[in-house]
């Protein structure tokens, strides 16, 4: 009998791999401090991170291409997805248009 499986499962704590996006902050781009915490999430269900030192706000997408779109994440996937298939540009944009304009 070995004993090499007593590896806890326990929850992991700062596993998020985040850094502050801020320039002008002190753990700019410093991943995992302590000082970047979660902050709950947007109301595009992105999670949100928050930097305790200089108070930034950002989610994942910060510092991407997909950064300050507000296109919600399923409906990039499911256009990239459309298009792999073979449909036509004109025919995504109008299905993704009316994903993303909120009914009014
Ligand atoms: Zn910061």
């Amino acid at each position: 009998m070995s004993e090499k499986s007593k590896k806890k499962r326990g929850r992991k704590r700062k596993d998020h791999d985040q850094a502050c996006p801020n320039q002008n902050c002190d753990i700019y781009r410093i991943v995992n401090h302590e000082d970047v915490i979660r902050n709950g999430h947007q109301k595009n269900g992105e999670q949100e991170y928050k930097c305790n030192q200089c108070e930034a706000r950002y989610n994942r997408r910060k510092g991407t291409p997909l950064g300050g779109l507000r296109t919600p994440i399923y409906v990039i996937v499911m256009a990239m997805a459309m298009y792999m298939c073979g449909v036509g540009v004109g025919m995504i944009a109008a299905v993704t248009v009316k994903q993303s304009i909120p009914h009014t």
